[in-house]
């Protein structure tokens, strides 16, 4: 095992276990991420939801089935990507994470994103953009649209969950995923 491999179990094993914030009471199971050490790009969700707290995986509920299907759509597996979220537990009837559970699990996520080092960073839906990004604006005027912090590209997308019941939102979900296969071919090795 390559020694980030390594490290990046060594994260999901403390997040399994961990009990920095308040939703350690009500999850049933920690839902680190999953994916390739050596993805180019990392998808991130905002929490956990019922089907995630059961299986401990991300994404394996119809939104994931979604996600799931527009990556293959651009010819990726899930275990060509890592697929994550901003907290690893689900808060109670799915509300929104707060504050303070955000910034307790938050450096699981920048060791993850440190370790993986990814090219490119999808944060999906407004609540995972303004977790990891300092803007006023919202995903409607962001989405779709690359844009360098650091030494990473982030390329913000709607939330998979939102396109389910919207036609509209589905169509540009699928659109936004085209423009990422183009953005990553058309990275330097
Ligand atoms: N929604 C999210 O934001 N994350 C998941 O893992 C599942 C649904
Ligand atoms: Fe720990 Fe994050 Fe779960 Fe809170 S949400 S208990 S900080 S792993």
């Amino acid at each position: 095992m390559s020694e980030t491999q390594d490290s990046i179990r060594k994260v999901s094993g403390e997040v399994v276990t961990c009990i920095k914030c308040r939703l350690s009471e009500t999850r049933k199971n920690a839902v680190p991420g999953e994916g390739s050490v050596d993805a180019k790009v990392m998808f991130i969700g905002e929490a956990p939801g019922e089907q995630e707290d059961v299986q401990g995986r991300p994404f394996v509920g119809a939104a994931g089935k979604l996600l799931t299907e527009l990556l293959a759509s651009i010819g990726l597996n899930r275990t060509d990507v890592y697929i994550t979220n901003i907290v690893k537990c689900r808060p109670p009837n799915n509300r929104p994470p707060r504050k303070d559970e955000a910034n307790a699990c938050r450096p699981y996520l920048d060791r993850q994103i440190l370790l993986i080092t990814p090219r490119v960073i999808c944060p999906m839906g407004n609540s995972a953009i303004h977790s990891l990004v300092e803007t006023e604006k919202t995903v409607t005027d962001l989405h779709g649209i690359p844009f360098e912090f650091g030494t990473v590209t982030y390329f913000p997308m709607y939330h998979p969950a939102a396109a389910l019941y919207t036609f509209q939102l589905r169509k540009t979900l699928e659109e936004d995923f085209r423009k990422l296969r183009a953005l990553l071919d058309s990275l330097p090795a």
